[in-house]
């Protein structure tokens, strides 16, 4: 599998800043073809995104997404929008949404739906609240992956990335989980997501206070099939430094 990795940009940079970021960011990644990356910037963004990134290495997508298709729902944005821009990938589930805005797995499922009618990849966030025994937390993540994917046909999880995102790793002050954990937590998840797929991989990638630092580690561990960068991205150096981190075993990397 193709290591995928990317970078949400959560509710920061203005358009301006985002032109900034991808002419700092393309000369750097323009060499990378064995890998993909991605970028999520806020959707004012999403249209510098689409006249900068066609045709170069990095696709784009949104960070959230309505599940209906239009209508009355004053300052959303619905998946035909997000196709019409280009949009490749749509994040589904991020903690800050689920704790923010109360969004339940019931309607995460209606919006993977929506993107996967729109011919998009959802990308499913997923992780425990708290700090917990690995089998606690497999147990957990299997759980709410299976309320967030019921009715969902086995052949449109092919087009799903699951992104495992500790919350108590998520955001300042925290730090990764440890790298060995989450390939453990990994391997479940994609077991499972397989077996769901009908023995079809699903790509599940790590996202959590990556750094520089800790990446090649992560990369390293087999069943990390990529990685989901935060804070650390708003630098397009830093971004540009991590997407490019050697791919090998864990005894190469060390
Ligand atoms: C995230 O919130 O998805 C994330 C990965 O954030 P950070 O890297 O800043 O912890």
């Amino acid at each position: 599998m193709r290591p995928l990795i990317g970078t949400s940009w959560k509710m920061n940079l203005t358009a301006s800043e985002a032109d900034a970021w991808f002419t700092a960011v393309l000369p750097l990644v323009a060499h990378l073809a064995d890998r993909d990356l991605f970028v999520l910037p806020p959707f004012t963004d999403i249209w510098v995104a689409r006249e900068r990134l066609q045709g170069t290495v990095i696709g784009w997508g949104a960070q959230d997404v309505h599940p209906a298709e239009g209508g009355a729902h004053t300052g959303d944005i619905s998946a035909p929008m997000l196709a019409d821009l280009g949009c490749r990938y749509v994040e589904i589930g991020h903690s800050e949404r689920r704790r923010d805005h109360g969004e339940t797995p019931d309607l995460l499922t209606a919006k993977i739906a929506a993107v996967l009618r729109w011919g998009m990849r959802p990308l499913l966030c997923t992780g425990e609240p708290a700090p917990m025994d690995t089998d606690d937390a497999v147990r957990l993540l299997l759980a709410d992956l299976d309320r967030c994917l019921a009715g969902i046909a086995p052949a449109d999880l092919t087009r799903l990335v699951v992104a495992y995102e500790p919350w108590w790793a998520i955001g300042d002050g925290a730090v990764a989980a440890v790298p060995e954990q989450v390939g453990t937590i990994h391997r479940s998840l994609a077991a499972w997501l397989e077996d769901r797929a009908n023995g079809q991989a699903v790509p599940v990638i790590y996202g959590g206070s990556v750094d520089l630092d800790i990446a090649s580690r992560l990369l390293a561990e087999p069943g990390v099939d990529g990685l989901f960068v935060g804070r650390y991205a708003l630098d397009p150096v830093n971004f540009a430094r991590i997407a490019a981190t050697p791919i090998g075993s864990a005894e190469e990397v060390r």
